[in-house]
């Protein structure tokens, strides 16, 4: 299997929907493929930095009075 379709299939693995059968392709092909090796781990890195700022945007869900009084509050504790 050529490096493009394995890069295709590595993309599709991240969003959740592979089979088993491609999943072994994908192994089968890094353990022996240096340049899908090296996309694979990029590709995971920013998967996990996304998926991080996704995370950090969803709690910065506080109004500015809302982050005033919890500025003010932890203040007071010091
Ligand atoms: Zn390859």
């Amino acid at each position: 299997m050529n490096c493009r379709r394995i890069i295709k299939k590595i993309e599709k693995r991240s969003f959740g929907n592979i089979s088993s059968s491609d999943n072994f392709a994908i192994r089968f092909h890094l353990s022996y493929c240096k340049n899908c090796r090296d996309y694979e781990r990029t590709s995971l890195l920013l998967d996990k930095m996304l998926k991080k700022s996704i995370s950090q945007g969803n709690t910065l869900v506080y109004s500015a009075e809302e982050k005033q009084a919890l500025v003010d509050h932890l203040q007071s504790n010091i």
